[in-house]
């Protein structure tokens, strides 16, 4: 996958993206991760890229021009044709987990990363694809979120993680979030590692495991608990489903 990064702060990148499973991906040319200084393409004589607001209010606002010459640039440079153009925006839909699946398919995918006040909208209206959010709180530049997300799609191309870091079983996955892990000592500081892990019973503990992810979905998410349940309905509520069907069906 080869993304592409429009950002006034190319800097931020080069820590996160020179570590761990993300230099790996790279490293194995799996990742490709090109960014691109905003300023470096404003046509001010002062590399200016901002400007007050029509209208008035409040701070300075990211101009078109360096953005849509940026732009222009990284599609020619790369060859890129339609590519996802994601603008991190706490106005976006909230990104999931299920949209980091969609996103691990594409081939080419630009981040814009906004500051100040934002960007100019008609930049917005001529370019993005997907406006995203991750969560309802407001940062000082789409730097972070851009991470975020690069790091979270980034793990679920296959070859990423190894087999014995699958994504399998993770948080998210069938609508439940993940149980409790626990490794060596068995007894740390009087806390002990539950029995049943140490049973060596595989059916026990996958059971253990199940009712833990529930419980946990179904006090920390009624939102998830609720799909979970809407997938899984208990036997009686099936039957009684069943029942009211074939009823209707009489009627
Ligand atoms: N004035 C904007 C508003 O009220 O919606 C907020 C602008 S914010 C200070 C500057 C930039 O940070 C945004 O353009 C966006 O790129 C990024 N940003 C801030 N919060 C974000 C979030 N929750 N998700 C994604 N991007 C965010």
């Amino acid at each position: 996958m080869k993304i592409n990064v429009m950002t006034l702060f190319p800097d931020i990148f080069d820590s996160y993206i020179g570590e761990s499973m993300m230099k790996k991906a790279v490293d194995n040319n799996i990742l490709d991760v090109k960014v691109y200084n905003i300023r470096d393409f404003s046509e001010n004589k002062h590399k200016k890229v901002d400007d007050y607001p029509f209208g008035g209010g409040a701070g300075m606002v990211m101009t078109a021009q360096p953005i849509l010459s940026t732009y222009k640039h990284i599609i020619e440079e790369n060859k890129l044709k339609n590519p996802r153009v994601i603008y991190l925006s706490p106005k976006g839909k909230t990104f999931t987990q299920d949209m980091a699946k969609d996103l691990s398919k594409e081939d080419d995918i630009i981040f814009l990363c906004g500051h100040y006040e934002g960007i100019d909208q008609r930049v917005i209206d001529m370019i993005v694809t997907d406006e995203l959010s991750i969560g309802d709180y407001v940062l000082t530049g789409g730097e972070l979120p851009a991470l975020v997300m690069i790091d979270s799609i980034s793990r679920l191309i296959p070859g990423v993680l190894n087999k014995t870091e699958s994504y399998e079983d993770e948080s998210f996955e069938g609508d439940l979030l993940e149980y409790p892990q626990y490794t060596r000592p068995r007894e740390y500081e009087g806390y002990e590692v539950p029995e049943v892990i140490l049973s060596g019973n595989h059916q026990k503990i996958e059971l253990w495991r199940k009712e833990e992810s529930q419980k946990i979905t179904k006090e920390r998410r009624p939102d998830l608990w609720s799909k979970y349940v809407e997938k899984h309905p208990p036997e009686t509520a099936k039957k009684n489903r069943r029942r009211k069907r074939k009823n209707k069906r009489l009627d």
